[in-house]
């Protein structure tokens, strides 16, 4: 309509490279912040639901910037993609994750979340690998978090090199899943171990078509031999309802927020006392 076509309009105004120029301050921030170490990674446990144990973490990275504050992932993810950054900070995350949980105790999973770029940039095998080794945590116990995206170009190179992980045990997860356009067909494509079912989808548990949603990709999980965890878990009502439907896993607010590695350290063991 008229209206739209004046919001284009104004689109392509001055303001436009207002945002461009913001944005390369942040992408140039972004480079040195890596070299100052003001990056950190908070780790969110995982319940199996079954036996009430965490059994894992996932590795959320943080930005602790002295002149922007704390900047969420989602606001400097993008742009260290944009600038190849990723590839660097990602390696960061890798190693720094498989360090912390091979201090923890019994055998509990490290998940961390793995950029398409990260994985078509060549040498991410090695990567994974050199973070196994120098941590010493055996590949089992790392779980890569990949959405579809990842899936989506140059599929080929990208299934050789998941297969290749999955070959020495490192286990492979379909993140945020349901949000995408053919979520079934790279199941069926790519070697998957877990699916992690969205948020936006435990949040509307209490609507009926979301629940039936929901239970069927519970069941698809269960036909197909694959661990379900459900994401956004915020109330004792979603997981009552996920346990119901036999939902294997749950991470959320209701079981544990971000934290950083001390605390998750002190929660296990206490958990290991019980
Ligand atoms: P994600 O992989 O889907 O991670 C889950 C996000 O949901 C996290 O946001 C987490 O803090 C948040 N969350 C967990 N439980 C709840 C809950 O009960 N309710 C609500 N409302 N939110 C919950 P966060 O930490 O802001 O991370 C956002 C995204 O940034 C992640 O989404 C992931 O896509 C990306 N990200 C984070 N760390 C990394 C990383 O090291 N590498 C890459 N490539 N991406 C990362
Ligand atoms: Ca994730
Ligand atoms: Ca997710
Ligand atoms: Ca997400």
């Amino acid at each position: 309509g008229k209206s739209e076509g004046r919001n284009v309009y104004r689109f392509f105004e001055p303001g436009m490279d207002a945002l461009m120029r913001e944005r390369r301050v942040l992408e140039v921030d972004l480079e040195a912040a890596l070299s100052k170490r003001e990056f950190e990674l908070d780790f969110q446990p995982i319940l199996d639901i079954g036996s009430g144990k965490i059994v894992g973490a996932e590795a959320l990275m943080r930005w602790r910037s002295p002149s922007r504050g704390l900047v969420s992932p989602e606001n400097f993810i993008p742009a260290a993609e944009e600038t190849g950054l990723i590839v660097q900070l990602g390696d960061w995350a890798l190693r720094k994750a498989c360090n912390v949980v091979a201090n923890w105790p019994r055998d509990m999973r490290m998940a961390v979340n793995v950029s398409a770029a990260q994985i078509k940039s060549g040498g991410f095998a090695r990567s994974v690998i050199a973070a196994l080794a120098f941590s010493g945590l055996p590949a089992n116990r790392l779980e890569l978090e990949i959405t579809e995206t990842v899936m989506m170009d140059e599929s080929d190179a990208v299934l050789r090199t998941l297969s290749q992980l999955r070959g020495l045990g490192v286990r492979i997860a379909l993140d945020d899943f349901g949000t995408g356009y053919s979520s079934l067909g790279y199941l069926r494509r790519f070697p998957v171990d877990k699916i992690k079912i969205d948020r936006s989808f435990i949040r509307d548990l209490d609507r009926r078509d979301t629940a039936a949603i929901v239970r069927t990709v519970i069941g698809l999980g269960a036909e197909l031999g694959i661990t379900v965890t459900a994401e956004g878990v915020e109330t004792e009502a979603q997981l009552g309802m996920l346990r119901k439907a036999g939902c294997g896993e749950a991470q959320g607010y209701l079981i544990g927020v971000p934290s950083k590695a001390s605390d998750m350290s002190r929660l296990l063991h206490s958990q290991a006392l019980q």
